[in-house]
């Protein structure tokens, strides 16, 4: 056994594979999406109409993102089927086609910033040309995020309609024509200013902390908070399952300064909350705020940031699953 020659089954160009021993699987090498892992029964969906080319789109820009966030020590991404269990386990980093397909952007503007990080990325500095053909745009789709059967002419129309969306919004200008088919295009100013404010704030820490009530009622609240935040892929990290007996501590300021954002919640209004919350957002964290519905009574300094109101822990986890991913990002 050993690496062959292949095309990326994500976004199409040379690479390599070789096969997994311990399970039905293959490990790819591409120049644009890094090394990753594809079980077979994945593999097989992306020739599928219905979801292949909305998971290639989607697996390219978690990719991308993934592998230009190199100051972490990565364990190689292994993506399962629908329903698999994520997490860390040993050098592999479990994610569903669940997840992935999840992070697909629904509306315009989000697809508009994905769409600059994909070409930022692949272009790597201000004046580089990404090269597009419209013979056969196949290569580009999932820079695009095209979302129809890749072999279909609504594919090459919908490649066509985004370049011209970018370019009339003054994102995108055309450099030179190469030929019949190809145009090399690169970002504008205005494209790069809103790149570098995406990139900003992807800082290189996956860890959210979660303020909140430690009392026996809220359990299951707790456990949803946590895999709501698992779920976007931040490790939750929550203060009383570190050892601390004093209120304050520096380990709790420490553990916030470390986190990309906080969740917090003030059902039981709890004084520490308060406070943690302020600390976080005095360092500049983003902090999605919750409260149990019934509870809502926060001071008047809160009232005017837009708390997710739960009746119950089923929606809290969806709520803030969809705030997570809209404020905050994914990693
Ligand atoms: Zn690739």
């Amino acid at each position: 056994m050993g690496k062959n020659k292949c095309k990326c089954p994500v976004c199409g160009i040379e690479a390599f594979e070789e096969s997994v021993i311990t399970r039905f699987a293959k490990r790819y090498y591409c120049n644009r999406c890094g090394e990753f892992i594809l079980d077979d029964d994945v593999s097989s969906l992306f020739s599928d109409t219905e979801p292949g080319p909305k998971l290639k789109a989607s697996l390219f820009w978690y990719l991308r993102t993934n592998e230009n966030n190199a100051l972490r020590v990565k364990p190689t991404p292994l993506i399962c089927s629908y329903n698999c269990k994520e997490g860390i386990e040993g050098n592999y980093q479990f994610i569903s086609t669940k997840y992935i397909l999840n992070l697909f952007p629904n509306s315009i503007n989000d697809q508009i910033n994905m769409i600059l990080t994909n070409i930022a990325g692949l272009i790597g500095f201000i004046g580089g040309e990404i090269i597009v053909d419209f013979g056969d745009g196949k290569e580009c789709f999932p820079i695009f995020f095209i979302d129809v059967n890749y072999d279909s002419f609504n594919a090459q129309k919908q490649l066509n309609e985004k370049i011209n969306i970018l370019s009339e919004s003054g994102l995108l200008k055309q450099t030179s024509i190469l030929g019949d088919n190809q145009v090399a295009y690169t970002l504008k100013t205005k494209a790069w200013d809103i790149v570098q404010e995406i990139q900003s704030k992807m800082i290189y820490t996956s860890q959210a902390f979660i303020a909140m009530w430690f009392d026996d009622s809220m359990h299951n609240a707790r456990d949803k908070i946590r895999q709501a935040i698992s779920d976007c892929g931040y490790l939750p990290v929550l203060i009383d399952e570190k050892e601390y007996n004093s209120f304050i501590v520096p380990e709790i300021l420490y553990e916030i300064q470390k986190s990309r954002f906080l969740v917090a919640d003030f059902t039981g209004d709890r004084g520490g909350v308060y406070f943690e919350a302020g600390y976080a957002k005095g360092l500049n964290k983003d902090v999605i705020m919750t409260c149990k519905d019934g509870y809502f009574n926060p001071h008047f300094d809160t009232k005017q940031i837009n708390h997710i109101v739960w009746k119950n822990e089923e929606e809290l986890y969806e709520r803030l699953v969809k705030r997570i991913r809209s404020t905050v990002g994914i990693v």
